[in-house]
């Protein structure tokens, strides 16, 4: 799946984290919460709901975590691959579920 490279700092509505994007950041690093801003393909922005994302559970394949959100406003669900500097803790409790 290819990202649109789109570079945007933004701060997690989450935590207040500072996040430095890199172009293909769509969730906080530290708590892992997203927001509800693309539709069909990680990175297409296309939705305009804008609601808070909660990361739901991980699943580890492959060497690497995917996380699964639900959109606190509109149910909207899917699967995003974790971030290069996300929260290892964080990716390692969710998996549990
Ligand atoms: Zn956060
Ligand atoms: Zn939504």
């Amino acid at each position: 799946m290819k990202m649109k490279k789109v570079v945007e700092n933004f701060r997690c509505e989450n935590c207040g984290f500072e996040m430095k994007g890199d172009g293909c950041t769509d969730h906080c690093s530290q708590c892992l919460w997203g927001k509800h801003v693309d539709e069909a393909v990680p990175g297409d922005r296309l939705s305009g709901c804008k609601g808070l994302m909660e990361p739901i559970r991980t699943s580890y394949q492959n060497d690497n975590f995917r996380i699964y959100y639900k959109c606190t406003k509109c149910n909207h669900d899917f699967w995003v691959r974790e971030g290069k500097d996300d929260n290892r803790d964080k990716l390692i409790e969710l998996s549990g579920n």
